[in-house]
C-alpha cells in the first residue's frame, strides 16, 4: 500500500470554504486555458474534455472540483478507486450526476425519477494496473486508459466477459521513449490496438500518452502529432473493432496547449487544479 495512504483519509468529505474556492478557481482557470487554447488552433469549442487527474485528492476536494464544472475524472491506483468510489457515487447522485459504471447501469437514476435523465461523469483508470486489481476496478471505472499491452488487454477482456460488461480502452503509447514511462513502443501501436479491437467485452476508444518530460517544446510536440498519426492511421485502417479509436489522451498541466494544438480530446490535469501534490 502507498504510503501517503496512511497519511492521508481519501474518503473524507468535508473541506474548508477556502481550500473549495481554491479549487474551484483551478477548475476555472483551467477551462479557460482549454477555450483558448482550442481557439488559438482553430478547434471547435469544447473539442477537449477535461478530465481531473484526482490521485491523492480527497472525496471533499474532487466534489469541489466537480462543483466547479469538472465532469470527468482519472485516478491512477485502483487502492484509491475503491477507498473514493462509494462516497464519490452517493455525493455526485445527490447533485443528479452518475458517476463511473453508475452511468451505464442507471444505478445513479434508480432512485429518483426513472425519466429524468441523469448527466454521467465518466470515471477513467489512468495509472498502470497489475492483472490481480482488474476485479477492484471494472465495478467503477468506464474507461481503462493506461493499457499497454496486449496481455492485460485479454486478460480486461476476460474479466469483463464474466461479469457481462463492456469496458472502454485507451492503449497508451510511450511516445517519449523515456523508460521511466509505461507504454507500449509507438512501433507496434497499431498492431496492438488493431487486435484489442477484436476483444469482446472492451471498446477501443482511443489513445494515450504522456508527453516527454524536457524543456524542448518541439520534441514534445513532436509525440503528441505522432500520437493523432498513430490514431488516425488505426481509424484508416477500418479493422473491425478500431472505429471508435477517436480519443487521444494527452496534455496535462504542464503541456496541455501543445497537446490540444496537436488534436488532444481529453486532458487529464491535476496540479493545476488542486494544487501541488503533498504526496507522490
Ligand atoms: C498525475 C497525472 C496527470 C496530471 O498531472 P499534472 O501534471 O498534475 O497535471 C495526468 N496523467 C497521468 C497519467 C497522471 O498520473
Amino acid at each position: 500500500m502507498t504510503a501517503y495512504m496512511d497519511h492521508k483519509n481519501l474518503a473524507n468529505e468535508v473541506i474548508d470554504d477556502v481550500r473549495a474556492v481554491q479549487i474551484a478557481d483551478g477548475v476555472h482557470r483551467v477551462l479557460d486555458r482549454i477555450a483558448s487554447a482550442e481557439q488559438h488552433a482553430g478547434r471547435d469549442a469544447g473539442s477537449v474534455r477535461l478530465l481531473a487527474a484526482t490521485k491523492t485528492r480527497d472525496v471533499g476536494e474532487i466534489m469541489a472540483a466537480i462543483d466547479a464544472g469538472v465532469r470527468m475524472i482519472g485516478e491512477n491506483r485502483p487502492q484509491e478507486v475503491t477507498a473514493k468510489a462509494e462516497g464519490l457515487m452517493a455525493r455526485c447522485a445527490e447533485r443528479g450526476f452518475a458517476l463511473g459504471v453508475a452511468g451505464d447501469s442507471g444505478i445513479a437514476s434508480a432512485s429518483g425519477d426513472s425519466e429524468v435523465a441523469c448527466e454521467r461523469i465518466p470515471f477513467h483508470l489512468i495509472g498502470q494496473l497489475q492483472s490481480n486489481k482488474i476485479g477492484k476496478v471494472l465495478p467503477v471505472v468506464n474507461a481503462i486508459e493506461s493499457v499497454d499491452s496486449l496481455d492485460l488487454a485479454e486478460k480486461i477482456s476476460r474479466r469483463a466477459v464474466a461479469r457481462g460488461v463492456t469496458v472502454g480502452v485507451l492503449l497508451e503509447v510511450n511516445e517519449s521513449g523515456e523508460t521511466s514511462k509505461s507504454g507500449c513502443s509507438p512501433a507496434y501501436a497499431i498492431r496492438i490496438a488493431q487486435k484489442i479491437g477484436t476483444l469482446d467485452g472492451l471498446e477501443l476508444q482511443g489513445l494515450m500518452t504522456i508527453g516527454a518530460h524536457v524543456s524542448d517544446e518541439t520534441a514534445i510536440r513532436r509525440g503528441f502529432e505522432h500520437l493523432r498519426r498513430t490514431r488516425d492511421r488505426i481509424l484508416a485502417s477500418g479493422e473491425p473493432g478500431t472505429q471508435s479509436c477517436r480519443e487521444l489522451s494527452m496534455g496535462m498541466t504542464g503541456d496541455m496547449e501543445l497537446a490540444i494544438a496537436e488534436g488532444s480530446t481529453i486532458v487529464r490535469v491535476g496540479t493545476a487544479i488542486f494544487g501541488e501534490r503533498a504526496f507522490i
